[in-house]
């Protein structure tokens, strides 16, 4: 029997996570929320996905052609697990909801940790995440980060960790946010809540941050710089990357975070999704246990593949966070 997953909220993360769940053949979307019948609802009914929304507004889907399956708590009663993608600060009041009837619950970055009381990174705390309830999966941001830091605390031990981010403004599909001509310190009071919230999931990481927005809605990029125990070379911070299966490496000409997008479309991943940490090489640099580098992050789809392993672990589907990884992996294309 393949575990029933329901998608609260279907918008940037959470069209990605039911495409996500059913390319997998352990688990299967039982339904997805919208809260208007929109061009994107449109397309979730055409993909056959059923349809639930809030109880006042089924006649709305009814007149557009698109009719719900039924209202929102009817969904999470399917349900084994719901994931949801709800707007950050929104998902929170929905807790009593999932508590009633009784169902697992995972929610994403915008909440804050003590709402699930877990903070989830498949790579680094899979196996504590097993047979649990309630899961956060963290920002985009914080998820690249860990990816990038576990292996190296683990392979060299961290001392710390100094990240300066440039963030996209908002994201592609959004017509009211900014800046279009600016560059702006968020926050300007340091430091940003982005390197902290790692330890959210690695408590023992001593690390801070500082960010900035940035006029473009392609991509974030860190600049990373680490201080580790142990003497290093550029060749066995390169080695500790290339062995990780959410890691990519680029070049080939791809010298920005256009050309990284322009890669996605070319290799037809949907929706131009990169899944992975896409770390520049040559800019890893060495010097007296100190490495820096570059790393580039798809905030809409960088999530993804964690989402599918933190339902499998909570869901005892399988309790070993490597062969998850492997498995989720494979099913959506990630390896490509
Ligand atoms: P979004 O605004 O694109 O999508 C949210 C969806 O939820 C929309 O379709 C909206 O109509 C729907 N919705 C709103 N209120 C609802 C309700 N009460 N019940 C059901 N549905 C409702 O948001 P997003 O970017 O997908 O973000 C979702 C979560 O993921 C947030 O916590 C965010 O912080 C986190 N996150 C976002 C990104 C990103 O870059 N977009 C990256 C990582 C994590």
């Amino acid at each position: 029997v393949k575990a029933k997953i329901a998608v609260n909220g279907y918008g940037t993360i959470g069209k990605r996570v039911a495409d996500a769940v059913r390319a997998q053949d352990d688990m299967e979307v039982v339904g997805i929320s919208k809260t208007k019948p929109n061009y994107e609802a449109a397309v979730a009914h055409q993909l056959g996905y059923d349809i639930y929304a809030p109880a006042a507004n089924l006649g709305a889907f009814e007149k557009a052609g698109m009719p719900a399956a039924g209202t929102i708590e009817e969904m999470v009663e399917k349900a084994d697990l719901v994931v949801d993608c709800t707007p950050g600060g929104i998902g929170e009041g929905n807790k009593p909801l999932y508590e009633k009837a009784g169902v697992k619950a995972i929610w994403q970055g915008g909440e804050d940790h003590s709402l699930a009381g877990f903070s989830f990174n498949a790579i680094c705390n899979y196996e504590q995440a097993v047979g649990r309830d309630l899961v956060r999966v963290v920002s985009c941001n914080t998820t690249a980060l860990c990816r990038a830091i576990y292996p190296i605390d683990k392979e060299l031990g961290v001392k710390k960790v100094r990240v300066v981010l440039a963030r996209r403004a908002t994201d592609p599909n959004d017509v009211k946010k900014g800046p279009i001509n600016a560059i702006v310190p968020d926050p300007i009071k340091l430091p940003s809540h982005h390197g902290p919230d790692v330890k959210s999931v690695l408590p023992q990481i001593n690390i801070t941050s500082a960010a900035l927005k940035i006029p473009t809605t392609l991509m974030h990029v860190h600049t990373v710089n680490m201080e580790v125990e142990k003497d290093c070379t550029v060749d066995d911070v390169k080695n500790i990357f290339g062995s990780q299966p959410r890691i990519r490496f680029v070049g080939l000409g791809m010298s920005s975070t256009a050309e990284i997008i322009e890669f996605a479309r070319d290799m037809k991943r949907p929706r131009n999704d990169m899944w992975e940490n896409c770390i520049w090489p040559e800019s890893i640099t060495v010097e007296d246990k100190e490495l820096y580098f570059f790393q580039a992050v798809h905030q809409e789809s960088i999530v993804v593949p964690e989402n599918v392993d933190a339902i499998r672990a909570m869901m005892e589907l399988e309790s070993d966070g490597a062969k998850s990884i492997e498995k989720t992996n494979k099913a959506i294309g990630l390896n490509k």
